[in-house]
């Protein structure tokens, strides 16, 4: 399989995955050509396979430069950075990193409820900075309890709902359709979730449908005492409008693991305490990245041995 020639779209920063691809496939690396265009141009006839991640993954343009590209195997569970029409169109397979990164981002939202009620980043803060020499650091906010919504109850949003019961929290939830089999209480609209829940989770895919599901008249009936997690896509909620709500005091706070153009985060929010920023690291372990990299090398065994695709989507 060395003759086979995989373009990596995302920066090459994950060693193991680099390795691995390299011990079996002549590797690309997209991140690292000065001139992208003049690179794609000169390897072109020999790329059957683009890996990506949720940062860069393989749009229509692309997907246009590469004649010989068979397959695309995401190091991720989210696909809003492939062109599914345009890969289905030209029978390109897809696959990407289900399940295997599902309970470590389950256990970050977790995390960042704990955090932002409980102000842990800020607390931290207090100890290092000696202000806990010149008193005690104030009350915060109880979890245990606390009524949580999710929106999107798929892999993730179930183990987070899961998670949340054991705080003894209420559970409901937003989908496209209510789910036959589950307890937890269904609303048919954002705002009905938003409104009935003290926690918005966002735990959907990025679609065009879910852009900025998250928008000003939902953050307004979350209101000034509930806080909003997301650990989906940045594009899932409308950036200013958050800014502008956790400001007024609409909005009673904020912990998010992912923004709209990452890595760039809104400074205003850099002072408030009542949020807590993180940059993208919802799957981030050295477990599970390396159980994403198997998968992502395992799919594109199977695929160029012409067996059955371990994780396909398309
Ligand atoms: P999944 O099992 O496919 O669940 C996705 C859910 O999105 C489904 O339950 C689906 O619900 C819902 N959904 C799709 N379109 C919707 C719409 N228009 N309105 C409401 N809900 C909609 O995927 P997963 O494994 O749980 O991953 C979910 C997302 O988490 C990924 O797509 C990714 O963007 C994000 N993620 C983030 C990180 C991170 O590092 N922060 C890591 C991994 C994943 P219905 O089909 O029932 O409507």
């Amino acid at each position: 399989m060395e003759s086979i020639g995989v373009l990596m779209t995302c920066p090459p920063n994950f060693p193991y995955l680099v390795e691995e691809l390299e011990k079996r496939f002549t590797l690309y690396k997209l991140q690292n050509a000065p001139d992208k265009t003049h690179f794609i141009n000169s390897h072109k006839n020999s790329i059957r396979a683009v890996v990506g991640n949720a940062g860069f993954g393989a749009d229509a343009e692309l997907i246009d430069q590469l004649p010989k590209l068979e397959i695309v195997s995401s190091f991720s569970v989210g696909l809003d950075k492939v062109d599914l029409p345009k890969c289905k169109e030209k029978r390109i397979r897809v696959t990407n990193t289900p399940d295997v990164l599902t309970n470590d981002v389950a256990d970050l939202a977790i995390g960042l409820m704990l955090a932002v009620l409980r102000r842990l980043c800020e607390s931290d803060r207090y100890v290092r900075s000696g202000k806990w020499k010149k008193g005690d650091y104030k009350l915060t906010t109880k979890f245990t309890g606390k009524s949580v919504g999710i929106i999107g109850l798929g892999r993730i949003g179930m183990a987070i709902a899961t998670r949340a019961e054991a705080f003894s929290c209420p559970i409901s939830y937003y989908a496209r359709t209510e789910k036959p089999d589950v307890k937890y209480r269904y609303y048919p609209s954002v705002i009905e979730l938003a409104a009935n829940c003290q926690i918005l989770v966002v735990a959907c895919a990025l679609t065009e449908e879910t852009h900025h599901i998250v928008n000003r008249e939902v953050m307004n009936a979350l209101g000034p005492k509930g806080v909003l997690i997301n650990i989906g896509r940045g594009p899932h909620v409308d950036e200013p409008e958050l800014v502008s709500a956790l400001l007024e005091g609409r909005l009673g706070g904020a912990g998010l693991d992912v923004f709209e153009d990452e890595p760039n985060v809104p400074e205003p929010l850099f002072g408030l305490e009542n949020v807590v920023l993180l940059p993208h690291v919802g799957s981030g372990t050295v477990e599970t990245r390396k159980a994403m990299a198997d998968l992502v090398v395992g799919n594109l065994e199977a695929h160029f041995f012409k067996k059955p695709l371990l994780t396909p989507v398309v």
